[in-house]
């Protein structure tokens, strides 16, 4: 009975603050939050620890596999060749299947473990029965998104610096110089876990309702998937984020070309601020001085990016 006491205490808690600023009725998200609340799947599938896992590895395989059909069997779609981004490179199926390989073993080995750790040690997630207020939820996403976006461009340009690092844990990422779909999670387990800790961490510090952590997690997603698909999809949001700020599938499958540049995973600002942005204007301009574009990050060719842009 105490424990009840407890729990419905926290519960409180957790819910007075958001319902400070809007009531149910207000709220736009409410009706969304019903649906997911009271949907067929049951309140108790939401609250359970797994569900963050099942619903990430659920969206990321169905957000690739429709680029991997495309790559494969799509080669001479005519809006295949418009979209792709290089399109002399072609995807074959002992690409697909090395990349394949990769990802199933590091989800066998690291991500269920972590999810079986997590469903073990960690108490059933709260519903609260009022949605976030529709600012409260943009800014969370939007800070939580900027915040990942610094810390991945430092971890990412630490991992270009030091030689070590690159060598042993990233250049795995860098095997394919002209992504697809598959190559985005093609990552060393170090990677893998030191990059999921980050992505998962920032909702924390704003102590996010339930369904804004889950709306981030999906747009992560979402984001880094279309950054590796190696196409410049219509819907992107390179055509509609100002002054080039988005990055995007272009920049980071020009940062597969020429591993020293674009950091950042989503966006072009501490790119921009510390010099390491390359853009496709820069690319041409390279090719019209006859610079190497590819480099291959295993043979020591990143060394003498870095002397070149340092
Ligand atoms: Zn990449
Ligand atoms: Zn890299």
């Amino acid at each position: 009975m105490a424990a009840e006491v407890l729990n419905l205490e926290r519960l409180v808690d957790f819910v007075t603050p958001i319902a400070e600023y809007v009531t149910p009725e207000q709220n736009v998200l409410q009706p969304v939050w019903d649906f997911v609340r009271q949907g067929p799947w049951g309140e108790d599938a939401l609250r359970s620890p797994l569900f963050p896992v099942v619903m990430s590895v659920a969206f990321y395989f169905s957000c690739i596999l429709p680029f991997m059909i495309i790559d494969l069997w799509g080669k001479e779609w005519h809006w295949t060749k418009k979209y792709k981004i290089q399109p002399d490179k072609e995807v074959t199926w002992p690409m697909v299947r090395n990349t394949m390989v990769i990802t199933f073993w590091n989800h066998l080995l690291y991500v269920m473990p972590s999810a079986v750790g997590q469903y073990i040690y960690t108490p059933p997630t709260p519903l609260p029965p009022v949605s976030p207020g529709l600012w409260e939820f943009t800014w969370h996403i939007g800070a939580s998104l900027i915040i990942f976006d610094f810390q991945y461009f430092a971890w990412h340009w630490l991992h270009h610096k030091v030689r070590f690092l690159y060598k042993h844990f990233h250049a795995l990422h860098h095997q394919y110089h002209s992504p697809f779909s598959w190559v985005t999670q093609y990552l060393h387990p170090w990677e893998l876990i030191t990059v999921g800790i980050l992505t998962t961490i920032n909702p924390w510090l704003f102590n996010s309702h339930c369904f804004t952590i889950w709306v981030y997690m999906l747009i992560s997603i979402a984001v880094s998937v279309e950054a590796h698909c190696g196409f410049v999809l219509p819907w992107s949001p390179i055509h509609w984020v100002p002054f080039g700020l988005y990055g995007g599938a272009i920049k980071h499958d020009l940062h597969h070309q020429r591993p020293y540049s674009n950091f950042e995973p989503f966006f072009c600002i501490w790119d921009r601020l510390v010099g390491t942005e390359f853009t496709l204007k820069d690319r041409q301009r390279a090719i019209d001085r006859r610079e190497k574009i590819e480099y291959d990050g295993h043979d020591g060719l990143v060394g003498r990016e870095m002397k070149k842009f340092n």
